[in-house]
């Protein structure tokens, strides 16, 4: 389902600039509205979600799924705990699906789907490590990296029960919206993938933006 955002982004109290193969690491409060823009297209943005005040509790990607009846990510989808509390509300969305199955890439995945010579490419794995190892202050480390969501990725599932990394949906400007229903961390790695179709074989940015508490 397309549902387009009535807010105006001159209105945001933030907007980043995210390079392809950079991070995203920051605290969200309730009520507040995050929007996501794949900026160029074919984007993929592998996003994790943490309660700020007890990061132990976080995204769960089965828990979202359950809840749903649906293994795709779209406008009205809620984002659920581990704790099976609805963390953000997907508000608005012009791409139609987002992907939270696939996992994100790492350097063991580039070796195994791609080559041996590609273990040493930067992945989204190895980005959130970099965001978690010089913001200290949250206090999550590489076990707290568990399964994520892939905004702007298209990854159907076959007749087979298999997985295709297909050309994604999305396209330049596209975006997805959520706002917040509890105080969250939001961790974002720009996919650096030069590997993979999602990506269109060449990471471009995206942006952010926030708006406060209506
Ligand atoms: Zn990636």
């Amino acid at each position: 389902m397309l549902k387009e955002s009535p807010l105006n982004p001159s209105h945001a109290i933030s907007r980043r600039l995210v390079g392809a193969g950079d991070f995203f690491l920051e605290p969200l409060q309730k009520g507040q509205t995050l929007r996501i823009v794949d900026v160029e297209g074919n984007q993929a943005a592998d996003t994790l979600f943490y309660n700020l005040a007890d990061i132990a509790e976080r995204y769960s990607a089965v828990d979202t799924v359950r809840t749903q009846g649906n293994i795709y990510l779209e406008a009205g989808t809620r984002l659920i705990s581990t704790e099976g509390r609805v963390m953000l509300e997907i508000t608005a969305d012009t791409v139609g699906r987002h992907d939270t199955l696939g996992g994100a890439c790492a350097s063991e995945s580039n070796t195994v789907r791609y080559d041996l010579e590609k273990r040493h490419m930067h992945s989204c794995r190895d980005n959130w490590m970099l965001a978690l190892a010089i913001n200290e202050k949250y206090g999550l480390t590489k076990r707290d990296i568990t399964h994520n969501i892939n905004f702007f990725m298209n990854v159907p599932v076959t007749p087979e029960g298999g997985l295709d990394f297909d050309d994604g949906l999305s396209g330049p400007g596209k975006y997805v919206e959520m706002r917040a229903e509890m105080d969250v961390l939001v961790l974002i790695s720009n996919c650096p993938q030069l590997n993979n179709p999602c990506s269109g074989y060449n990471p471009t940015p995206i942006e952010i933006l926030i708006w406060d508490i209506a």
